[in-house]
């Protein structure tokens, strides 16, 4: 298993890799293994190249691009939510799921 570290530059900094194609790549890996290829939003499961990394609190509202802000979702989920309130949506799209929202807690808190 990748290790999931923060961000892709501490892939280079640690030595784990030299490009940072490569620290991309692994650390968008360690993510999505992370949560064992499951879309976080709708529960399904995915080929590693199919799942999206999306932001929990979106880009366009200050979220960060780091580990603890990024989860996989498909782009059916990624494009559905869009810039709404992950947790708002997610209900409204797939009804109350506390072991998937306790999930995404876990992992942005
Ligand atoms: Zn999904």
């Amino acid at each position: 298993m990748t290790p999931l570290l923060p961000t892709p530059e501490h892939y280079l900094y640690n030595l784990i890799t030299m490009t940072s194609a490569d620290a991309k790549r692994l650390w968008s890996k360690a993510i999505k293994e992370q949560f064992n290829c499951t879309c976080v939003y709708c529960g399904n499961n995915y080929e590693i190249n199919e799942l999206t990394l999306d932001h929990v609190k979106p880009k366009t509202n200050g979220g960060e691009s780091l580990a603890s802000n990024l989860v996989p979702a498909c782009k059916k989920c990624n494009q559905g939510k869009g810039s709404s309130h992950w947790l708002g949506w997610m209900r409204s799209t797939y009804g109350r799921n506390h072991t998937r929202e306790q999930l995404i807690l876990n992992h942005i808190s």
